[in-house]
């Protein structure tokens, strides 16, 4: 067998509890924690690299965590014995061997790339084409509350450094526009906000929003949840706007840029299915120099490092922010140092994803499969 083939893969299931109590966004969705997988995969020569996976709920994206790890376990025994190195070909067969789930194959795609760095003794930064600069820029949630509520939060995120803030808005027009008056009001007039409705409004609600915000400075995130209606809206304003939930591969972010749709887009490793196909569309939208986020929908101290690295790989110019998601939870499954300072965060240095993960953190593990 050669050194690289896959020997075994191991799943672990771990809790992850927000910090911050309660995540709400539009529509009354909540979660109290991230529901996370974490697979490792070991080669033949006994090197290990690990991927991590968490929905935000069940609600947020079409995945959920149990439906992750049932298409995890369909697909690892026909893993091993496979070459941990062909990270494209593994890919093509995850899909030729389960239709769809991109959100189950991104851990393993994670994984693949961590192994191939520790093999190789080269960053995921270093791997998906070279880190540019040392750190990249944060933003921090601020999630549906009053308003004077969320210009607290606010505050309090200032306070710690973020220079930049997600409004969650979505629900209720007039309130939300006081939410992001209120806030606006609050922060200094550098801080960079982000309005982002996670597609629950349609474009009545959105239109009226605009208007009425019109002389605030902001992104707008999302507003709706089919391509057609934020097509309109695009046509409808010259305000900047970035889609999120609707990134969901290459098709939509070709015919997007065809549209004149997006000036910004955010990819999400775990929506489009991992490291490998999230590398392929940043690189699309930054060859039209779209700005472009790379996080995931949720996850600890392995998952951060994985889309961090990407984030260091694209063009500084390029780069919206990213989130510092093992900060969210109070647990940790991986130790690195993710060096947090000014609003921005460092990736871990050394091979592959740079964190050190103790199994410990993880408990015993829920499947695993070898050759
Ligand atoms: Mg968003």
């Amino acid at each position: 067998m050669k050194s690289t083939c896959i020997a075994s893969l191991t799943l672990y299931a771990q809790w992850q509890p927000f910090r911050d109590g309660t995540y709400r966004c539009s529509g009354g969705r909540s979660a109290e924690g991230f529901d996370s997988t974490i697979v490792a995969i070991a080669s033949a020569d006994g090197t290990v690299g690990y991927g991590e996976m968490a929905p935000l709920g069940s609600f947020y994206d079409p995945a959920f965590a149990e439906g992750a790890r049932a298409a995890m376990r369909e697909l690892a025994p026909r893993l091993v014995g496979e070459d941990a190195a062909g990270i494209d070909a593994l890919n093509r067969r995850m899909d030729l061997l389960l239709k769809g789930h991109p959100y189950a194959k991104s851990a393993i795609d994670m994984a693949l790339w961590d192994l191939a760095g520790k093999s190789t003794g080269r960053s995921v930064a270093q791997l998906t084409g070279g880190a540019d600069g040392e750190s990249v820029a944060l933003y921090r949630s601020l999630a549906q509350e009053a308003p004077d509520q969320m210009a607290a939060r606010a505050r309090k995120y200032i306070g710690e450094g973020y220079r930049r803030l997600q409004v969650k808005i979505g629900l209720d027009v007039d309130e939300d526009i006081a939410r992001l008056e209120a806030v606006r009001a609050a922060v200094p007039s550098g801080t960079v906000l982000f309005c982002d409705a996670n597609a629950s409004w349609g474009t009545a609600e959105t239109r009226r929003f605009l208007l009425a915000t019109r002389q605030l400075d902001y992104t707008l995130e999302q507003p709706c949840a089919s391509y057609d209606e934020n097509l309109a809206i695009r046509r409808a304003t010259d305000r900047p706007l970035v889609l999120d939930e609707t990134i969901d591969g290459v098709d939509v972010l070709l015919r997007a840029m065809s549209d004149g749709l997006v000036d910004g887009i955010t990819i999400k490793l775990a929506r489009v299915g991992g490291i490998s196909r999230a590398r392929l569309i940043r690189d699309i939208a930054a060859a039209r120099n779209l700005k472009i986020t790379i996080e995931d929908t949720g996850g600890a101290q392995i998952d951060t490092a994985a889309y961090t690295a990407l984030m260091l790989s694209t063009p500084q110019g390029l780069r919206q922010h990213t989130v510092d998601f093992h900060n969210w939870v109070t647990v940790s499954n991986a130790r690195g140092d993710f060096g947090i300072a000014d609003g921005a965060m460092s990736a871990p240095g050394g091979p592959g994803l740079g964190v050190e993960v103790d199994p410990d953190m993880l408990g015993d593990a829920i499947f695993t499969t070898s050759c």
